[in-house]
């Protein structure tokens, strides 16, 4: 029996979540769920959504709760992601893990893993550093980056044990080439009998 691939990737800012995230999503062809994309996507597109949030994420700070779980539910709710889907940045913080809890529960469904991507504060800092100079990211200046690491670590990283009192975390060690990460992952969600990446 295969179980459905609802996942969740978290790790602080820098850990390689998003990369190691489509590649995940690619291998069990699930869509990507990635609230930065969304934000960053209207932004760019200059829509009603866009302008809302262009400074909330220009300083690292959150988005409000409720508008960022509106948004998921309405991703979620696409046909597409209906068998599985791998969530990229949300939640994020314990509210929103009561939200996408209570969304879920409406059609009996529930995450199946939580991959948590390690990687020492020091390796996250030259990886973001090397991000800002090669795609310009406008909340990659030293004090947003600042600001967002605190942000995980007060507000983010709580909601790991919440998951883990739930047995469906995977602490996958970040640091390695990208294949290895990937095998790690993947690995970890065999054991649990979430599809075969390659
Ligand atoms: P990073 O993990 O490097 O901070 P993301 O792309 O995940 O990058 O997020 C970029 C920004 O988008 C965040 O700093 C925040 O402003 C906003 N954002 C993304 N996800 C959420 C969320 N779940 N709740 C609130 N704000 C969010």
């Amino acid at each position: 029996m295969t179980t459905s691939a609802r996942l969740l990737i978290v790790g602080p800012q820098g850990s390689g979540k998003g990369t190691q995230g489509v590649r995940v999503a690619e291998a069990l062809n699930i869509p990507v769920v990635s609230t930065g994309d969304i934000f960053r996507a209207n932004i760019k597109a200059g829509t009603e959504l866009g302008q809302q949030v262009t400074a909330i994420l220009e300083a690292g700070d959150l988005v409000p709760d409720e508008l960022t779980s509106e948004i998921v539910r309405d991703r979620l709710s696409q046909e597409d992601a209906a068998d599985g889907f791998l969530l990229d940045g949300y939640p994020r913080n314990t509210t929103q893990v009561a939200h996408l809890d209570a969304f879920l529960a409406e059609s009996d469904a529930a995450l199946a893993a939580v991959i948590l991507l390690d990687v020492p504060r020091e390796e996250s800092l030259t990886r973001l550093r090397l991000r800002a100079v090669e795609q310009g990211r406008s909340d990659d200046t030293d004090e947003a980056i600042a600001h967002r690491l605190d942000i995980y670590e007060h507000e983010t990283a709580p909601i790991i044990s919440v998951y883990e009192q739930r047995g469906i975390v995977d602490r996958i060690d970040g640091v390695g080439s990208l294949d290895e990460i990937t095998a790690r992952i993947s690995a970890a969600l065999s054991a649990r009998g979430i599809g075969q990446l390659v």
